[in-house]
C-alpha cells in the first residue's frame, strides 16, 4: 500500500509538469540502409521501435538510448545519437593501441 501511494505521487509529480525533460541519447535510423527486418523492434528492451511503411521508427520518449537495437541491426541502419558504431570503434582501437 505504501509502495503503491508513492509510485503514484511520482506518476501526479511527472505528470503535472508543463514540459518533461528526456535525455539526447536516443537511437536514430537511417532508412536507405534499413530493410525493415524488425530485429530491431523484437530487440528493444522499451517497445521504443515500431515499423512504419516498412521501416523502423524510433519513439524518441521512450528511447532509454541502451543501444540493443545497434548491436542487433545487421544492416548498421541504426545508431544511437552521440554513440555511433564508428566512434565505438574509434574508441576501442584508441584503448588497444591502434
Ligand atoms: S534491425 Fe536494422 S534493418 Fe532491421 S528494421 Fe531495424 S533498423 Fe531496419
Ligand atoms: S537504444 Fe535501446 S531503448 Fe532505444 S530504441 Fe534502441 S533498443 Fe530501444
Amino acid at each position: 500500500m505504501t509502495q503503491a501511494s508513492a509510485a503514484a505521487g511520482k506518476v501526479i509529480a511527472l505528470l503535472s509538469k508543463d514540459e518533461l525533460a528526456h535525455s539526447p541519447t536516443v537511437a536514430k535510423v537511417k532508412y536507405s540502409l534499413c530493410t525493415g527486418c524488425e530485429m530491431c523492434v523484437d530487440a528493444c528492451p522499451y517497445e521504443a521501435i515500431r515499423l512504419v511503411d516498412g521501416k523502423a521508427v524510433v519513439n524518441e520518449v521512450l528511447c532509454e538510448g541502451c543501444g540493443t537495437c545497434s548491436g542487433t541491426c545487421l544492416r548498421a541502419a541504426i545508431d544511437v545519437k552521440n554513440v555511433t558504431q564508428m566512434q565505438i570503434h574509434d574508441m576501442i582501437s584508441a584503448v588497444m593501441g591502434g
